[in-house]
């Protein structure tokens, strides 16, 4: 699968490009899901000092051989223990000589800020609060390769462990069942705690699941995703247990109406906020608009939540390449809650929905 590599020269281009229109002469990154967009490195606890000409990593000895391995091009340099990481970062800053400098204001520490500021005094320090973050916005093809690759393992475990579901089991047991279901179909591990809720409990959007047996609900509430080469999916189903209530169908079909206005909504140009109200305003036709508690929908990729974020006031333009859920969801405290979750990409024409997953789905057992 993927057989791209990524655009790692044209994501650099585009950061400097970036430092030059701020007037930067370097940035500090040390998110560790940043310095892997831009090096490829894997690990933790390392920083990417980028300037106009000059790169360099800041790690320590667990790391020389991957480094090696992932970013060969990238010149490192190895803490040794006694120095704790900001400090190395520092002295190197002293001796890159850099003066004005960008930092990820809404991922540094306020203490690995005030280090810095204070072994640096000359040093102008400008707060960046989405830098990477808004080149990672826009997927290459390689990234959107593996994302599909995501969607495609979590549905392939979601289905062979649907055929396993029995009314006996927890709702713990089964969300553990299908995490395990997932690695077997190669995802490298689940995307966050995966979410089994059955009952008055799916009312709770973020529900943890429980030691409690499944066999007297209705309905369950399953949403999960898998993790493929560092790339996110995350998608939600209702699996009706016997036959449907009517109630159930009615909200069932509202939130599935939501979420199809959503897509009609979701094309290039249109807003983030745009998708929200198209999914808010469906709901609210049914008056079940005060039983949705969250945002639409947020930006998948080698995180689970990123941008763009769909919700109100969130006025990102949104563009091809963008990969985002829509989410839309009613949960009603003392009866339960249903929400359905598709993963999609903008595309030139609209979007496409990146599942096959059926939405109307009947447990077995
Ligand atoms: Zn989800
Ligand atoms: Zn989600």
């Amino acid at each position: 699968m993927a057989p791209l590599a990524p655009d790692s020269a044209g994501r650099l281009d585009k950061l400097r490009r970036f430092m030059k229109r701020q007037d930067l002469q370097g940035i500090v990154i040390g998110a560790a899901v940043n310095v892997r967009y831009l090096t490829g490195f894997t690990g933790d606890s390392t920083f990417a000092l980028l300037g106009t000409d000059e790169a360099l990593l800041v790690s320590d000895g667990r790391y020389s051989e991957q480094l090696a391995q992932e970013c060969p091009d990238w010149p490192c340099e190895i803490r040794p223990p006694s120095l704790p990481l900001i400090e190395a970062v520092a002295r190197a800053l002293q001796h890159l000589g850099w003066r004005r400098l960008g930092f990820e204001s809404h991922r540094l520490t306020v203490a690995e800020w005030l280090h810095l500021q204070d072994r640096l005094p000359e040093a102008t320090w400008c707060p960046l609060a989405s830098a990477v973050e808004d080149i990672r916005v826009v997927k290459d093809a390689y990234e959107i390769a593996y994302i599909r690759e995501a969607v495609q393992t979590a549905e392939k475990a979601f289905q062979e462990w649907l055929g396993q579901v029995e009314s006996t089991a927890t709702e713990k047991e089964l969300a553990d069942h299908l995490e395990t279901a997932l690695r077997r179909h190669g995802a490298q591990s689940s995307s966050f705690p995966i979410i089994v809720a059955s009952g008055t409990h799916s009312a709770l959007p973020h529900a943890r699941p429980r030691p409690v047996p499944v066999a007297d609900a209705d309905w369950l509430l399953v949403d999960w995703g898998a993790v493929c080469h560092g790339y996110h999916s995350d998608l939600t189903r209702i699996l009706i247990a016997r036959t449907i209530s009517a109630k159930l169908e009615e909200v069932r079909a509202w939130v599935r109406e939501a979420l199809e206005r959503g897509l009609q909504a979701a094309r290039p140009g249109a807003r983030a906020s745009d998708v929200d109200s198209a999914v808010r305003r469906t709901l609210a036709e049914a008056g079940y608009d005060r039983f949705f508690c969250h945002g639409t929908g947020h930006g998948l990729g080698l995180e689970i939540h990123e941008a763009p974020f769909l919700r109100p006031g969130h006025d990102t333009l949104l563009q091809p390449g963008m990969v985002f859920t829509i989410e839309p969801g009613v949960y009603i405290p003392g009866w339960g809650g249903v929400r359905l979750e598709e993963d999609i990409l903008v595309t030139t024409e609209g979007c496409q929905v990146l599942s096959q997953l059926d939405w109307r789905l009947k447990a077995r057992g």
